[in-house]
C-alpha cells in the first residue's frame, strides 16, 4: 500500500519536483559538468538529490542517481529508517532518462517509479539502449515504472550545449592528462 502512494503522485506536483530537478541540471551545466539533476522524494520530503559530478571527483560513476542514493542512505541513517522500507517509497525525478548503470542501481534497491524528462540517446536504460528498467532479471532487484517527458526540451538542449562546449575544453585537458601518464 505504501508503494501505491508514491505512484499515485499528482501531475502538478511532479511538475513541481521536475522543476528543482531542471535548476539542478542548470548548475551541473554551469560548473562543467554533464547537465543532469536529480531528487528522491519520500513522504512529499527530498531526502535526497545530486547532480552529476563525474568531473569534479574524477570518478566515472559519480552520476546523479548514484550521489542521490548515497544521500537517500545517510538520511536513512540520521534518521533511523530502514533503506529497504524507504527506497520502496519513494520516487526519482531526474532531468535525463538514467543510464543503464544508473537504471541498474534503481532495480536494485527497489525504487518503484522514476519521473524523467528527455531520453539518454547514448545510455539510457529504460529504452533507449536497453529496457534494464522493466526487463526481467529475476536477481537483479524489481523492475520500476517510468514516466517521461517532463520538461524534456530543456533537458535535451542542455545536454547538446554541454557537448558543443566540451569539444574546445575537455580534450586538452585529457590529453595533457594521458601524456603525464605515459
Ligand atoms: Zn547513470
Amino acid at each position: 500500500m505504501e508503494a501505491e502512494k508514491g505512484r499515485a503522485v499528482a501531475a502538478g506536483e511532479r511538475q513541481a519536483w521536475m522543476d528543482l530537478a531542471v535548476n539542478m541540471a542548470k548548475e551541473a551545466l554551469e560548473s562543467g559538468e554533464v547537465p543532469v539533476g536529480c531528487l528522491m522524494v519520500y513522504n512529499n520530503e527530498i531526502i535526497g538529490k545530486g547532480k552529476n559530478e563525474v568531473n569534479e571527483t574524477k570518478n566515472a560513476t559519480r552520476h546523479a542517481e548514484m550521489v542521490a542514493i548515497d544521500q537517500v542512505m545517510d538520511w536513512c541513517r540520521q534518521n533511523k529508517k530502514e533503506p529497504k522500507e524507504v527506497f520502496v517509497n519513494t520516487v526519482l525525478y531526474v532531468t535525463v532518462e538514467p543510464c543503464i548503470m544508473c537504471a541498474a542501481a534503481l532495480r536494485m534497491m527497489k525504487i518503484p517509479l522514476v519521473v524523467y524528462g528527455c531520453q539518454n540517446e547514448r545510455f539510457g536504460g529504460c529504452g533507449s539502449v536497453l529496457n534494464i528498467s522493466s526487463a526481467t532479471l529475476t536477481d537483479t532487484g524489481e523492475p520500476f515504472q517510468c514516466i517521461a517527458g517532463y520538461r524534456s526540451e530543456e533537458a535535451v538542449e542542455m545536454l547538446k550545449t554541454f557537448y558543443r562546449q566540451e569539444n574546445p575544453n575537455a580534450p586538452k585537458s585529457k590529453v595533457r592528462r594521458k601524456e603525464c601518464s605515459k
